[in-house]
């Protein structure tokens, strides 16, 4: 039995999403479940408008950050573009395809009040031939229902009157997705696809080709097993925007997120392991996931979730290796990767001694790495920076405010200068104003 094949196949139209990095996750578990499995990279760039090298490259890094470098690839779909023509022509030449010049605006203007969704048929007999305007597209069967056998939804079932006739081709000749990825996933011997739930709706028009170009070759390829993943949600419960919600990779890696973190985090979106642990190596979920176990329902992006999970990681880490993962936020010139904010020290006031006996202290509080810069830049700086949300809550707001420090300033002249003696000063000064620990220690802090 040749063993599994997965893939991930994003396109790269923005920055690395946060559900893309689930789906390939989820996709790289199954691969690394089979001792021979393949986890395989496909850039589907064949959306010339919205592509860019950028993002190519941001999908990479992101993977390779997350420890999910592909078997084979990462391929082009573009590199697929012969192969796409000629299943274009073999579908054409079977007339399973054909020419069709409406706009957009002739098909609503012709269904009137008819409020029914896709495409109308209007040229599906006209047999025209073809034109500076005229789409390809595919002749969905009138009766009957195609069911997509889905891993984790069970058996869906689509009734084909309801499939449109959708476009395989563009006037300009571009094979459009829905057939390139299917002649993609042919060649490649895809045995799983799994995928957002977004694709659903995709999912019988492509067992139509598949079954089509089957039909019209002689090799045949089993249809793949289908698995359609969860949507994430936010705390409103709405799927994740990019432009309301953080669902860029990159930014929590910036931010200083661990990747071993975040690698725990994502495999809990839509799956548990047993005991429901939160803590999951991906050892454990290797050997636990399987996709019928995945949730149908949709999955919370919980960022408290996520940077309660990093800070357990962080405290996780040996001194030293905290010490080396904060080097781009700290000390960026020791480091090959660099963080988007360079810190507010130069080279030259950087203090490696005290930044070491510092390190022991902030990994006890550190939600994500970049936090480490505001809690230890008075060491190195003659005049650290003022917070002045943090000041004005501490100082302006706390009506005692003024009382704290007038108290602390007498009394460390002489307290004896250990944590444990500084602490019960201040507990005291607390306790003759009648305030609590916390509020005592913000306006000193
Ligand atoms: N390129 C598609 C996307 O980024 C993925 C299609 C698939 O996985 O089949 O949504």
């Amino acid at each position: 039995m040749p063993g599994v094949r997965v893939r991930f196949a994003p396109s790269p139209t923005g920055f690395f999403h946060v559900g893309s990095a689930r789906t390939a996750l989820f996709n790289w578990f199954v691969a690394r479940q089979d001792p021979d499995g393949v986890f395989l990279l496909r850039i589907e760039d064949t959306d010339l408008e919205r592509n860019k090298e950028e993002w190519v490259d941001g999908i990479i890094a992101a993977m390779h950050w997350l420890g999910l470098d592909p078997d084979e690839g990462p391929f082009r779909q573009t590199d697929n573009a012969r192969h796409h023509e000629n299943a274009l022509s073999q579908l054409r030449g079977a007339e399973y395809l054909y020419f069709c010049d409406c706009t957009a605006d002739d098909v609503t203007a012709r269904k009137g009040d008819n409020k029914t969704p896709g495409y109308d048929g209007f040229c599906r007999e006209r047999l025209l031939s073809r034109g500076e305007r005229t789409a390809l597209r595919f002749r969905t069967p009138h009766t009957g229902s195609t069911v997509v056998h889905d891993e984790i939804r069970g058996d869906v079932e689509f009734e084909n009157s309801a499939l449109e006739d959708f476009v395989v081709a563009r006037s300009s000749g571009a094979v459009l997705f829905g057939l390139a990825n299917v002649v993609d996933d042919r060649l490649d011997r895809i045995t799983h696809v799994v995928r957002g739930e977004e694709h659903l709706p995709n999912t019988p028009k492509q067992i139509l080709l598949w079954r089509a170009l089957n039909e019209l070759n002689d090799t045949k390829v089993d249809i793949p097993k289908y698995a359609h993943l969860p949507v994430l949600v936010n705390e409103q419960r709405k799927k994740l925007s990019k432009r309301r919600d953080p669902v860029a990779v990159e930014m929590y890696r910036d931010q200083g997120f661990l990747p071993e973190a975040f690698v725990n985090f994502l495999s809990l979106l839509g799956w548990s392991p047993r005991g429901d642990q939160e803590i999951v190596s991906p050892r454990q979920s290797i050997d636990q996931f399987q996709l019928k176990d995945v949730s149908h329902s949709s999955a919370f992006f919980d960022v408290k979730k996520f940077t309660h999970i990093n800070g357990l990681y962080i405290r996780e880490l040996s001194l030293d290796e905290f010490v080396d993962r904060c080097a781009p936020w700290v000390t960026p010139w020791t480091s090959s990767w660099r963080a988007v904010q360079e810190p507010p020290w130069t080279h030259e006031q950087f203090n490696a001694t005290l930044f070491d006996k510092a390190a022991r202290l902030a990994q006890e509080r550190v939600a994500v790495l970049s936090d480490i810069v505001a809690m230890v830049d008075f060491l190195f700086l003659d005049e650290a920076p003022l917070d002045d949300a943090a000041f004005d809550k501490a100082i302006r707001q706390g009506d005692k405010s003024r009382d704290v420090l007038r108290n602390a300033r007498d009394r460390f002249l002489t307290v004896e200068w250990t944590a444990a003696a500084l602490h019960e000063c201040v507990q005291l000064i607390g306790d003759e104003l009648d305030m609590v620990l916390r509020k005592t220690q913000a306006p000193i802090r």
